[in-house]
């Protein structure tokens, strides 16, 4: 059930904002390809996407070695 919530509310972009679960970076932070938000594991922080599985893999086994670029807002 939880999968099929979250496809539906990636299926509508334009109210994504309004999810408190949403990344909080644009870029990966591993190697700063476009994320994309399917690859995403919770932090402190918030919410981090990254490029591809292993990418996300790789900031798992050690964040500290990774700074995590918060995007900016759109007003
Ligand atoms: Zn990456």
């Amino acid at each position: 059930m939880k999968t099929l919530l979250t496809a539906l509310a990636f299926g509508t972009v334009c109210i994504s904002t309004a999810f408190a679960d949403w990344p909080i970076n644009d870029k990966c932070p591993v190697d700063g390809k476009a994320a994309r938000p399917i690859y995403r594991i919770k932090t402190k922080e918030g919410p981090v996407a990254f490029c591809c599985m292993d990418c996300l893999d790789k900031f798992e086994k050690s964040p500290a070695s990774y700074k995590v670029t918060k995007k900016e807002y759109q007003k």
